[in-house]
């Protein structure tokens, strides 16, 4: 009896052990998946730095085989042209990690060789020539031609194939020379920003280019919407609320009031359609989620109106009220349009193999619009160039657009926007661009958009 109760109590004090054993491996599986990455990169890490340096050799390239960033003897160096680097600096990256969004921060593990599973042992003598090497889809030229057509004004230029999601272009402004890194606090109203990628991580109030999601709407919901004559005062009064345009437009077809952006006709198309469908279609085309580029998720543009009516709902529908915008998904939206209604992700790595092509042709891939829709859609927005924007401004485009001029209150000058894209089958780009403050759309943003695809044309870049 005694015999067989001292062995229930040793066996209880192993069960005991064993099970502190197990938690405690638990503990640890959990936190090294948790924590490894950060662990590995921690630069006490010898296996991977020396003298706090990385050890891996490694070039970022950009398509053309440029190099805009390498690893020579464990120390950092960037492209030798101080306007490349600051170009592309949002998209690379600076040592120091600011730019979260980067590709130097976004996909640190697969550059500095190491992975959960496998840990560090491309470093192992007998791997020690393991370099990891990575293409851009970006073109460092065209980066640069944008950088310059920013000229200093804070915003950001985006230029993607829509048939593969190529990103070619990927400029954020304000930015800096990573070799030589400023002094941001200093100058607070200068650097307002900076270490955000304005393309993948703002979200801006949309003004007028929003009417391109309210015309999808009014195409697939509203009858007779094409023989429809709308008639502008120049104002119009909702429950009190008022909506003006500049002058008075008079009498105007759907497509007329699209292409001289008569905010009076589409007060009348957003009360037509109500709360929930504007709601819907604004989903639909790409507004509260987040795209993922390769992984690194984009900021959400918002749109709410479910509980907006009258003068809110019109103004929602114009791209106002409490509306934004993340430039990359309207780029992507546009994108959509221009590709028969089916929106293809944009990405920033090139894929050299099947697993990373078949990953983008799956999810990559959806429907946002029908081909039907997105086709009359393309009409009026190349209306739009021909008619008002002037075909002559964006020669040999054949540019399919529309402009945003966005109020952003408190006296200060609205937002620019132009967004859209070429309708050519041997430059299949779609385009955004914003510049914060700027002004008229047409006037301030529509010539940086001209000057980048007209570059993007001459190096034959798809
Ligand atoms: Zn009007």
């Amino acid at each position: 009896m005694n015999d067989l109760k001292e062995l229930t109590k040793r066996s209880m004090v192993v069960l005991i052990f064993s099970l502190i054993i197990i938690s405690g491996l638990l503990v640890f599986t959990a936190k090294y998946t948790k924590n490894a990455s950060l662990w590995v990169k921690h630069p006490a890490n010898k296996h991977l730095y020396s003298n706090g340096q990385l050890m891996a050799e490694r070039t970022i390239y950009d398509r053309n085989g440029k190099v805009l960033f390498e690893t020579v003897d464990g120390s950092r160096k960037y492209n030798e042209n101080e306007t490349v680097r600051k170009a592309v600096m949002h998209a690379i990256g600076d040592s120091d990690g600011n730019v979260v969004t980067s590709v130097q921060v976004a996909f640190g593990e697969r550059l500095v060789g190491w992975d959960l599973l496998n840990g560090a042992y491309r470093f192992n003598k007998q791997f020690n020539n393991y370099r990891s090497d990575m293409t851009l889809t970006l073109d460092a030229e065209l980066c640069v031609e944008a950088f310059k057509a920013l000229n200093g004004r804070k915003g950001t230029v985006g230029v993607y194939n829509y048939k593969t999601g190529e990103i070619l272009c990927m400029v954020s402004s304000p930015t800096f020379d990573p070799e030589n890194q400023p002094d941001v606090e200093a100058k607070p109203k200068k650097y307002e920003g900076v270490y955000i990628n304005r393309l993948l991580s703002a979200a801006y109030t949309p003004g007028s280019v929003f009417k391109l999601v309210t015309s999808a709407a009014a195409i697939d919901n509203l009858k007779n919407i094409d023989t429809r004559v709308f008639h502008c005062e120049g104002e119009m009064t909702i429950n009190g609320e008022t909506v003006t345009c500049p002058s008075p437009h008079g009498d105007l077809s759907f497509e007329e009031a699209l292409a001289v952006s008569c905010n009076v006709a589409f007060a009348e198309i957003s009360l037509e359609l109500g709360p929930d469908t504007l709601q819907k279609y604004a989903e639909k085309t790409g507004f509260n989620s987040s795209l993922k580029v390769n992984g690194i998720k984009t900021a959400i543009g918002k749109v709410n109106v479910s509980d907006a009516q009258g003068g809110d709902l019109a103004w929602a529908g114009i791209g106002q009220y409490s509306d934004t915008a993340n430039p990359l998904n309207f780029m992507a939206y546009m994108g959509g349009v221009a590709n028969g209604g089916v929106r293809i992700t944009p990405r920033i790595l090139k894929s050299n193999d099947i697993a990373s092509f078949l990953a983008t042709s799956i999810s990559g891939r959806k429907r946002i619009l029908s081909e039907e829709t997105a086709a009359k859609l393309g009409e009026m927005m190349r209306n739009n160039v021909i008619e008002v924007y002037g075909e002559n401004n964006y020669k040999g485009l054949e540019l399919c657009a529309k402009t945003g001029t966005a109020e952003v209150g408190g006296g200060k000058e609205p937002h620019a926007w132009f967004a859209g894209y070429m309708n050519r089958d041997d430059f299949p780009l779609a385009f955004v661009v914003v510049i914060e403050n700027g002004g008229s759309g047409s006037k301030v943003a529509g010539p940086v958009a001209n000057k980048v695809l007209q570059s993007a044309v001459r190096q034959g870049d798809v």
